[in-house]
């Protein structure tokens, strides 16, 4: 179960969100859920109240993200299967206690802990439901969608989950799936990201230096060396994990924003280092999915070996004892660190000039002051690709 979910679906996700949108949106089984949840709410006559604003922001997914992220060194959750299983079922559990006592797609709009995550990596997405040009009012207005959209002025992926209920109410024939050149230049982008998908963008960033590092190990003895002495000096070794938790996803991030806000405020993005932080986030996030696509796709070649024995041997016990008795040889990954570090580094390098594009997008004048912090997170991440292909000794 712990490679299906933690090696296979999450790079996936990750993969599938960048290329297709929300895609995984169309399929999710915490939707279906809530969305049973809140129909049988409605027939029990329980009176569904409206999501608060504060929540619809995203303010508690940020939160809840940020669990899930300290939960992967702290109990090592994507190693322990019962610590998965725990996940899951109480996702579940909550996905219908929200859908009995909300309303309108309480779970997706503010407590499921990938929605930032899909809001901010779906926007060039390939896939998306969009009004045919000049549909303007005959297409179908608010009361056709479940998430609070207005499908006839649809102009971004970042909250529609492609579920086609107002394709379906739409007797004109005006709304239609479409499929275009990633990061489609017609989309809307906002100037300024909101605050929580700003610090989810912050956040991410920490971690996909924590995994990028992992891969190359000067890198990863740099990345350690602090949150390792702090638990020696603290004598917390059973606490070591929660450390290096804490340093992933607020110190790094903090800092790696410190040094890209200095850069931006030096080159007069934004008002305040607040406000250059916002402006960046955007564009910063696809650089962001470009080192977490890098990750993912390192994880799954280095994992996919292992998939006929887990699919021969679910429980995996006697596989387990029999690599560590070398009597069953490990699984070789499928690229050698050079050609997996070249691909990755591709990614990462067209990932930056795309983001420079999407600055440009979303605020023209701006968009050259941008470049220096955009090139220097860019960069890098490509430095530490580079490292996994054995280049820089
Ligand atoms: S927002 Fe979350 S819960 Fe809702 S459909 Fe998408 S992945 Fe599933
Ligand atoms: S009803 Fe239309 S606009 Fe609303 S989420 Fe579904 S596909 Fe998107």
């Amino acid at each position: 179960m712990n490679l299906a979910i933690w090696g296979l679906w999450w790079p996936a996700i990750v993969w599938v969100t960048v290329w297709l949108g929300r895609a995984w949106c169309v399929v999710c089984p915490l939707e279906w859920v809530s969305s049973r949840a809140e129909a049988l709410g409605g027939s029990l006559g329980i009176r569904r109240r409206r999501l608060p604003g504060w929540l619809a922001t995203g303010s508690l997914v940020i939160l809840l993200f940020a669990i899930l992220q300290m939960l992967v060194p702290g109990v090592q959750i994507h190693r322990v299967p019962h610590y998965t299983s725990i996940f899951l079922w109480v996702s579940l559990g909550v996905a219908f206690a929200v859908g009995l006592l909300f309303r309108d797609r309480a779970f997706c709009r503010g407590f499921c802990p990938v929605a930032l995550l899909l809001n901010a990596y779906g926007r060039g997405g390939m896939l998306a439901v969009r009004p045919a040009p000049g549909a303007g009012d005959k297409a179908p207005g608010a009361e056709a969608c479940r998430s609070t959209l207005n499908p006839s002025r649809l102009d971004s992926n970042r909250h529609c989950l492609m579920c086609c209920d107002c394709i379906k109410a739409d007797a004109a024939e005006t709304m239609q799936w479409r499929l275009r050149a990633p990061f489609a230049a017609g989309d809307a982008i906002e100037p300024a990201a909101s605050w929580p998908l700003t610090l989810f963008v912050m956040m991410v960033s920490g971690f996909v230096t924590y995994e990028l590092c992992g891969v190359w190990k000067a890198a990863d003895a740099v990345f350690q060396w602090v949150p390792q002495r702090v638990a020696d000096a603290a004598g917390a070794a059973a606490a070591a994990g929660w450390i290096r938790g804490a340093w992933t996803i607020v110190v790094v991030p903090l800092l790696l924003w410190l040094a890209v806000g200095a850069v931006a405020r030096m080159a007069g993005v934004g008002r305040s280092l607040a406000d250059a932080w916002r402006r960046l986030a955007l564009p910063m996030a696809v650089v962001v999915a470009a080192g977490h696509m890098a990750k993912g796709l390192e994880k799954f070649q280095s994992w996919a070996g292992f998939l006929p024995h887990a699919w021969a041997e679910p429980g995996g016990v006697k596989t387990a004892l029999a690599m560590n008795a070398k009597t069953l040889a490990q699984p070789a990954a499928w690229m050698s660190p050079p050609a997996l570090s070249a691909v990755s580094l591709t990614l990462v390098v067209v990932a930056t000039a795309l983001a420079l594009r999407e600055a440009r997008r979303a605020d023209p004048a701006a968009a050259g002051r941008m470049s220096a912090p955009i090139l220097l997170l860019g960069g890098f991440y490509a430095f530490l690709i580079v490292g996994w292909g054995g280049w820089i000794r």
